[in-house]
């Protein structure tokens, strides 16, 4: 049976209306936030509970089909694009906040939450859900579980997957298993430290118990105006090296804000080759004290306007032209690949350096924007699809920033996943063996690939097969530690 001939009995098991097949109305899932990749799916599930998961997985594995996880579909590396001969399980409609408990400082959530939502709900208790994508008003828990996503706070609160205890769980057999729960660590293997960041690949999060972090005191923040991106990337350096761990560092640079000024008017000092939004959060007494030495750090390494929020209209002024940055370089490109690497912090100004010496010689432009307190990079890569070769070189140029990351000691991707853009780079950063390794704990998990495939691994294979370029038993099955299923 195909993909298609799943529907009839799906729309008997799960009810009409949680069943696609309409081809107009499929189109409506052909992408995530990475737009370039257009995929339709052969059948979409509006999944309404974790049975009506587990059914359709079930019924995916009896026949070989694959089938692909989608939560808001904000991901920018393709890893929510469909099958053509798959299924898409769409989790947005499984949106209930089920408890909500101060006094364990927890949340249990179904997958399709939206992140900022449960803040919104535990801010009356006194706590708030620290991980925080800039897409948090529309990204789900589900999504950035799948990711393990981060955001501007995530420098002093940690990822995803510092806040997630446990998750409910179908594996790609449709079993539902509890991994972890309320407790902050349980015995055996960390299967919540595979499952948290495996982008859709190992099964499907039904439900999540996350961390719930207690508000802080005082919030302070601060914008500094500096000549250019080697000095504000050294005065981030010498924040941290002082021992102060702002809540976020963020940076964007000359051309990241002349999009944000074009879009949102958010009137960052005149003439700056790039700005450091700084917050500071915690005891107001720590945060008064620790500011002085921020603001002092910013001066000493050329800042020649510093700013400091007043109120909480003017922190969002500040954060207005970060936030909606990524949509921003719209008004000054048709196009633009958003890419995503980590470097070392203290290779931040180098790095900065040699990626504008890429754009200049390939004649495209390049804006930066990104949580420099990480060393989380975020180039937005320029281009007009309708000049011929143009899409080609922006291509380029992104490989040639991932590259640069990992000549640095960095990685391919920081936040935003592999997915079905960066499968590619995979062999650029890990040996065969590694890859290897990695495919041993998917076919444990998945053993026929049918969850999410041709995701994150350069080319699929399935588990029986002789893994690479072994010809022989892979050396961690000769050596007796692994086995092949
Ligand atoms: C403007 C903008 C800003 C962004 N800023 C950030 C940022 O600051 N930090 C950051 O980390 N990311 C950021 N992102 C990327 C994106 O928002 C995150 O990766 C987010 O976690 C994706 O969530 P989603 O619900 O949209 O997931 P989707 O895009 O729907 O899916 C992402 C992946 O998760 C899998 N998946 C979804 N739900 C489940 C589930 N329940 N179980 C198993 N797998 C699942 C999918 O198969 C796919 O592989 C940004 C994106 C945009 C558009």
């Amino acid at each position: 049976m195909d993909a298609l001939g799943l529907a009839g009995p799906l729309r008997r098991a799960l009810g009409d209306h949680k069943v696609i097949t309409d081809h107009q109305e499929l189109r409506t899932y052909e992408c995530d936030g990475l737009a370039h990749y257009k995929v339709t799916p052969a059948l979409v599930v509006l999944a309404e509970n974790t049975e009506d998961v587990a059914t359709t997985v079930r019924s995916c594995a009896e026949h070989g089909i694959p089938f692909v996880a989608r939560g808001s579909g904000t991901g920018l590396s393709g890893g929510a694009l469909p099958r053509a001969d798959g299924v898409l399980i769409v989790m947005s409609r499984m949106r209930r906040i089920l408890e909500i408990d101060p006094g364990n400082q927890r949340a249990v959530v179904e997958p399709g939450v939206i992140n900022l939502q449960l803040s919104r709900e535990a801010q009356p208790t006194g706590y708030y859900y620290a991980p925080d994508p800039s897409s948090q008003q529309v990204c789900s828990i589900g999504g950035n579980v799948a990711e393990n996503s981060g955001g501007a706070h995530c420098l002093k609160y940690g990822f995803t997957a510092n806040h997630v205890t446990g998750v409910e769980f179908v594996t790609p057999a449709g079993d539902v298993v509890h991994i972890g729960g309320k407790a902050p660590d349980a015995p055996g293997y960390d299967l919540l430290g595979a499952v948290v960041g495996s982008e859709g690949t190992l099964g499907i999060a039904t439900r999540a118990t996350v961390r719930l972090t207690r508000s802080p005191e005082e919030v302070r923040t601060l914008l500094a105006g500096f000549p250019d991106t080697d000095q504000a990337g050294a005065a981030v350096s010498a924040i941290i090296g002082a021992g102060v761990i702002p809540a976020a560092i963020e940076m964007m640079d000359a051309l990241a804000i002349e999009a944000a000024e074009a879009a949102v008017q958010c009137g960052y000092p005149a003439g700056a080759g790039a700005v450091l939004i700084v917050e500071l959060d915690g005891p107001a007494s720590e945060v008064a004290h620790q500011f002085d030495d921020v603001e002092g750090h910013c001066r000493a390494n050329g800042a020649f306007e510093i700013r400091i929020a007043a109120d909480d209209v003017e922190r969002a002024l500040f954060w207005k032209g970060r936030k909606s940055a990524f949509a921003a370089v719209g008004r000054i490109s048709p196009d633009y690949i958003v890419q995503d690497g980590v470097i070392p912090r203290t290779s931040l100004p180098e790095v900065l350096r040699r990626i504008s010496e890429i754009s200049r010689d390939a004649g495209v432009r390049v804006a930066n924007v990104f949580h420099a307190g990480d060393g989380n990079l975020h180039p937005l890569v320029l281009f007009d699809d309708a000049n011929e070769g143009e899409a080609d070189r922006a291509e380029e140029v992104s490989g040639a920033i991932l590259d640069l990351c990992i000549q640095h000691g960095g990685s391919i991707t920081g936040e935003h996943g592999v997915g079905s853009d960066k499968a590619k780079y995979m062999p650029r950063m890990f040996s065969d063996d590694d890859l290897d390794t990695m495919q041993l704990v998917r076919c444990a998990f998945d053993p026929t690939s049918i969850s999410n495939p041709g995701k994150v691994f350069p080319t699929p294979r399935l588990c029986g097969e002789v893994p690479g370029r072994h010809r022989g038993p892979h050396p961690l099955v000769a050596a007796g530690k692994a086995d092949l299923f």
